[in-house]
């Protein structure tokens, strides 16, 4: 399996709009690993994850075609990872496409807004519900209840593609113990999991900082379902975090943890 994290960044982005953080400032001068566009990736360049407000401009940084896609998969509602207009772009009177190419997974809410705002266009959405596994081609994937806007069933997704299993985990804070027990016996190729606020802890709890990202780690160590080789990369990184790449390459790599960003592609 590949994947490829087009979008590193929070929901503000790094340099982030409006901002003169110190992170933000080393972006707009360095810019580099350290400029972050909005949390989304892809896998094997046709099955998308989330649809933010960045997407034309990642698909075109990473050479990529929308209409390769065979689905694309929303883990929640917030504005970072569900950009709905970005929907209309894919059928007429925007081009000549009559038919949505492929269907559209999101919770209950994703899809009542899609069905909402856009009665008479031919989207087809499936609803998705956490720990109820759904088939896109020769994937996998199972949605697991993610710490995270509580006001509905917020996704991470487990991808399967028979060889290869992978956890994408954007946004979550520390799992309760259904999605805990729902890992247990799973064995992961490959984690990407969030650390929205780095080395600069709040009360919110929807989000991991740096040392509740090691203590997830740890625990999935323990549990087995993190092995030696299995790759661990960070994402959904703040400008409130206060970790340029490098500080938080310098934290991570001793861990074994590799600090994600934009345009990474993972091979395993
Ligand atoms: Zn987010």
């Amino acid at each position: 399996m590949k994947l490829t994290m087009l979008g590193s960044g929070a929901a503000d982005g790094i340099p982030a709009f409006y901002s003169e953080t110190r992170v933000s400032k080393h972006a707009r001068l360095h810019r580099g690993k350290d400029v972050r566009s909005r949390p989304a990736a892809i896998v094997d360049d046709v099955l998308k994850i989330d649809l933010g407000p960045d997407t034309w401009y990642q698909l075109m940084r990473e050479g990529l075609d929308a209409r390769d896609w065979i689905a694309v998969m929303i883990t929640h509602s917030d504005d970072d990872h569900f950009s709905i207009d970005e929907l209309q772009y894919a059928v007429f009177p925007f081009n000549d496409m009559e038919f949505f190419g492929f269907p559209i997974y999101g919770n209950q809410p994703v899809c009542r807004r899609i069905i909402e705002r856009y009665p008479a266009w031919p989207f087809e959405v499936q609803v998705t519900k956490s720990f109820q596994t759904f088939e896109v081609a020769e994937y996998k994937v199972t949605p697991v209840e993610a710490n995270h806007k509580r006001d509905e069933d917020s996704h991470n997704f487990i991808i399967d593609d028979g060889k290869s299993v992978c956890l994408y985990a954007t946004d979550t804070g520390y799992w309760f113990d259904t999605t805990w027990d729902f890992l247990t016996g799973i064995k992961l190729d490959c984690l990407v999991l969030e650390c929205s606020e780095g080395f600069n802890p709040t009360p919110y709890n929807g989000h991991l900082d740096a040392n509740e990202f090691l203590a997830v780690v740890d625990r999935l160590r323990r549990m087995g379902t993190i092995k030696e080789r299995t790759r661990v990369i960070t994402t959904h990184h703040s400008h409130n975090g206060e970790g340029t790449h490098d500080e938080l390459t310098q934290f991570f790599c001793s861990y074994g943890i590799e600090v994600g960003y934009d345009g990474l592609t993972v091979e395993f």
